[in-house]
């Protein structure tokens, strides 16, 4: 591995690791993951930094890592982080300045060892990234106010497009736990029952309208005792990191079942994860305020600081006829009405009880333009102006064979603290 000076950009942060400005891993980000190397092992916990992995396991076991406490070198030993992020944001603050340190320019015990280094970082391109969290809960909002005002007007008319109790707290639903699936997972197209247009009765058969939903994600950190809320205060003390996320819907079955109890099968039969988990404490210098909100929240939904994330999102599509992904909207997370804070505080505000490893995803973040919704059904309107894509060929929504790919990273001065992407292919349905 060569060496590198740290470049003037990244200042004192520089890692001895070459790291390209446009790659989604530099040293400022140091997200999380799991991994395996060869089939049949057990995934090992690593962190990301340039083109490779650092094995932490196998940095504990050659001495590199000392953390003073045995429920962290234990934690960090695992083959999901659950028990990791359980430990709260102390622990997860040491062990980052200890993986800053071993990184940087400046620290020579990896630098300058090159066995030492050929065992503990292992390219990218040798390892299978795995489900990094065992997902005891996952819970999808509707925060962003662009996209529910879309899919409202769609679905009900200009007059109804925002429900009265929307502007008042982060509507949400209880999503499923057990079909979240990695990046590169095929998404078998869903049957269900479908009510076509001017059909009195429904049929059971394979989705027609199948969708992507660009949404970013936490996961829980520490958890709370059942009857105890969260208050918004403390909310970002539970919050470990954030992901990017495609909630696939099926919109024919979403829209036949969805009244009065909201989603269910139209959404539970995939959602797709980007592997690396950034932590929160990556994304502090990408904090800005949020949109306005308009009435004032409820004093147990009013958090104090800015807590939207400018984090840029991008969604491409790729068809089988297609030998490149074509962008097909850029948004940000910026735009969400409703922050992390907000989403937690609530969720727990009932006492529910929140445990490490549970994910929360925003629902769709669309933007104020067209060309910055998160999903088809908004792009297209409904079907009702297809996409044109660079093939010829067009679209109203996703066909077999087609390939989503989306993508997430916040800019800093001279680096990015990426998500790298979230991938996923429609595969046919199955025959009845
Ligand atoms: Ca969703």
């Amino acid at each position: 591995m060569q060496k590198q000076v740290a470049t003037p950009a990244l200042g004192l942060l520089g890692s001895f690791i070459p790291v390209a400005a446009e790659s989604h891993f530099p040293i400022q980000n140091l997200p999380y993951g799991t991994f395996r190397r060869r089939t049949g092992e057990l995934p090992r916990i690593g962190v990301a930094i340039g083109d490779y992995v650092l094995d932490l396991a196998a940095l504990a076991e050659n001495g590199c890592f000392s953390h003073p406490q045995a429920a962290v070198r234990e934690a960090l030993s695992q083959s999901t982080l659950n028990a990791f992020m359980a430990l709260g944001p102390l622990a997860w603050a040491m062990v980052r300045v200890e993986l800053q340190n071993l990184l940087s320019a400046q620290n020579s015990i990896l630098r300058d060892h090159a066995a030492l280094r050929d065992a503990v970082l292992i390219p990218q391109s040798q390892v299978t990234l795995c489900m990094p969290v065992d997902i005891g809960d996952y819970t999808d909002f509707y925060a962003s106010k662009e996209h529910a005002s879309n899919v409202g007007t769609l679905w009900r008319g200009k007059d109804n497009a925002l429900m009265p109790n929307w502007t008042h707290m982060p509507i949400g639903y209880h999503g499923r736990a057990s079909s979240v699936v990695i990046s590169g997972t095929p998404v078998r197209r869903p049957s269900g029952q479908i009510l076509s247009n001017g059909a009195s009765v429904p049929q059971f058969g394979p989705s027609g309208i199948l969708d992507f939903e660009l949404e970013m994600g936490f996961f829980i950190g520490p958890g709370n005792a059942l009857g105890r809320p969260v208050s918004v205060r403390d909310a970002a003390s539970h919050i470990f990191g954030l992901v990017l996320v495609n909630d696939w819907s099926a919109r024919d079955i979403q829209k036949w079942e969805y009244q009065p109890l909201g989603p269910f099968l139209g959404k539970s039969f995939a959602t797709s994860l980007s592997p690396w988990i950034v932590p929160l404490a990556a994304l502090a210098p990408f904090r800005v305020p949020s949109p306005a909100q308009d009435p004032a929240p409820l004093p147990y939904l009013q958090s104090v600081g800015d807590w939207a994330l400018n984090i840029e999102l991008a969604v491409a599509l790729k068809t089988a006829a297609m030998n490149a992904p074509a962008q097909i909207s850029r948004s940000n997370m910026r735009y969400l009405y409703w922050n992390m804070l907000q989403q937690l505080a609530h969720h727990s505000s009932n006492g529910c009880n929140l445990r490490p490893g549970d994910l929360l995803a925003s629902g769709t973040i669309s933007g104020p333009t067209p060309d910055s919704f998160g999903s088809l059904l908004e792009l297209t309107w409904n079907g009702a102006n297809p996409l044109k894509l660079p093939s010829g060929e067009e679209r109203k929504f996703l066909e077999d064979g087609d390939t989503v790919v989306m993508n997430a990273y916040a800019q800093g001065e001279g680096y990015r603290v990426g998500f790298g992407e979230v991938r996923g292919t429609v595969a046919p349905a199955l025959k009845p």
